[in-house]
């Protein structure tokens, strides 16, 4: 029988790169469910204090959804921590030693709890993209799909299971990225002044898909962001 993520995934082809618009929906959830279930539990309090708070992309995004309270609740905590680091300083302490201590901008801190969800979420989806890849339903909506982004394709090529099927993969995707290529010809060709009165058509936007193509949606995890 079938799981529920392999019908998230089913569904998700209809959404550009899928595994991007899973991880986007999986990140909106979890900030969801944290702001309003998990901003007192002690265990997830221990790890964002552990990870020194969220990185850049996070903070911003968790900022958005306007929950003031839960996230006052969040910063006074890691505030409390640096104010409490920062007034220990004494004649003892190098500056180095301290920044060492209160840990701040420095890459030894742990990865951000959302980028650790995002992680898993992508790699949780990739291998059930695998496991699906030759069901004939899966494999007929794939192909008629948007497909990978490059960085999920790397991704799903790294945790390859089986060199036909990998095979198979370059194959589609080509198919796909030469399709592009064509269409941002055809968008080239239009902008030209001779052509100037020709309608676009369906390549309007291959641009817009190609940057998505190339780099996966925006504000998606990505490996060293
Ligand atoms: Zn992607
Ligand atoms: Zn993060």
């Amino acid at each position: 029988m079938k799981h529920s993520t392999y019908f998230n995934l089913l569904e998700a082809l209809k959404e550009g790169c899928p595994i991007c618009f899973l991880v986007k929906k999986t990140t909106h959830k979890f900030m969801d469910d944290f702001l309003y279930e998990s901003v007192n539990d002690p265990g997830v309090r221990q790890e964002i204090k552990a990870s020194q708070g969220f990185c850049n992309r996070h903070a911003w995004q968790l900022q958005k959804f306007g929950d003031g309270f839960g996230q006052a609740i969040v910063y006074s905590d890691l505030m409390n921590a640096v104010l409490k680091e920062l007034k220990e300083i004494n004649e003892s302490i190098s500056v180095k030693e301290l920044l060492k201590r209160i840990n701040l901008g420095t890459a030894t801190r742990q990865i951000c709890i959302f980028c650790k969800q995002e992680k898993d979420a992508e790699e949780r989806y990739i291998s059930v993209f695998w496991d699906n890849f030759d069901d004939p339903e899966f494999s007929f909506h794939y192909k008629n799909s948007f497909g990978l982004c490059l960085p999920h394709l790397a991704l799903a090529l790294k945790k390859y299971r089986n060199k036909r099927l990998a095979k198979e993969l370059i194959n589609i995707e080509t198919g796909k990225i030469s399709g592009l290529i064509a269409e941002l010809k055809e968008f080239m060709r239009k902008h030209d002044y001779r052509f100037s009165k020709e309608k676009f058509g369906k390549e309007g936007d291959s641009w817009i898909r190609t940057i998505e193509k190339f780099i996966g949606k925006e504000g998606v995890y990505q490996k060293g962001a």
